[in-house]
């Protein structure tokens, strides 16, 4: 039985067809690859459906028109509900209007409250600094994943968390909030982050981890930025499947394609991957869109009753 999810959220990665505008092909990246059984994520690659590894494409157009927008997309993905037709389009980046109360509501993390798991049992890992709550205050300028955890009781944390090692930077290594937020932080390595992340997933039932610079470097279309967030990330991946333990279940997945085609500085309206590793992964094996992740989350650590 599935003990802990522990959840990577990957902004802004689709799987595109293999070629110079790629990274994800262009790049040797062994972590990533063993998440997709030996293989690039590219349009390409074989899905893999085990019941201890899976990786699919699945749908992050929801069937409408348009480029798909992080603020519905990962609505849907967090909520297993379709934000794209509550809103009418895609929308992006934050949550719209229509779909808030739907975030607030109906999240992964409410609804493994609503299941039975104590809200202290799940986890948002990111740290957050000052300057965003202030956002928040001032603007109600709040993310889909943090409307979702802030809504079902679940902490934000901040930057005393993050100076005690009990959460993780958006670079994961600290050194952007070192530059911008504050000189005396000390940086650390991938490897760190992802130990880190080991750690908070033991004493929980379900943890989320968010990374967005994988869409700003898509954004940015330069393939020099997108090479060193893919190498971070693929150094983070190795230590984290070393530390996972033989309950553990790993998912990563996207909210919409980006990153997957630097000859264009949009998103894209590719497939994005989704990775099940560990214990309960074959019941991702049938996920065809974005709306077939957190159901089955809910499943695997309520039983389904939420
Ligand atoms: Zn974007």
């Amino acid at each position: 039985m599935t003990e802990r999810v522990v959840f990577v959220f990957l902004d802004g990665v689709g799987l595109g067809p293999g070629g110079a505008d790629n990274p994800f092909s262009a790049l040797n990246l062994p972590a990533f690859e063993q998440l997709a059984g030996g293989q690039r994520w590219t349009a390409e690659a074989a899905p893999v459906r085990e019941a201890r590894h899976v990786f699919v494409p699945i749908d992050a157009t929801l069937g409408v028109d348009g480029l798909p927008q992080s603020g519905t997309g990962q609505s849907a993905l967090f909520t297993g509900e379709d934000a794209v037709r509550l809103h009418g389009r895609h929308f992006g980046p934050y949550p719209p209007t229509a779909v808030r109360p739907t975030v607030a509501a109906r999240s992964v993390f409410a609804r493994l409250v609503a299941g039975g798991v104590a809200p202290d049992r799940l986890a948002f890992a990111n740290a957050y600094p000052d300057r965003f709550f202030d956002a928040v205050e001032a603007r109600g300028r709040w993310t889909t994943t943090t409307l979702a955890a802030h809504s079902a009781g679940v902490r934000l944390r901040r930057a005393a968390d993050l100076a005690r090692g009990e959460a993780l930077p958006a670079d994961l290594t600290g050194e952007t909030w070192a530059r911008l937020l504050d000189p005396d932080h000390e940086p650390t390595t991938e490897a760190e982050a992802a130990r880190r992340l080991a750690r908070l997933a033991r004493r929980h039932a379900f943890t989320l981890s968010e990374y967005f610079l994988t869409d700003k470097a898509g954004h940015s279309r330069d393939p020099d930025r997108a090479a060193a967030v893919l190498r971070s990330l693929d150094r983070f991946f190795d230590t984290l499947l070393g530390a996972l333990g033989p309950a553990d279940l790993l998912v990563v997945t996207s909210d919409h394609g980006n990153l997957e085609d630097l000859g264009t500085k949009t998103h894209t309206r590719h497939p994005v991957p989704l990775v099940a590793w560990g214990d309960g992964a074959g019941a991702f094996a049938d996920a065809r869109s974005l709306l077939d992740v957190t159901p089955r989350v809910v499943a695997l650590l309520a039983g389904g009753a939420a």
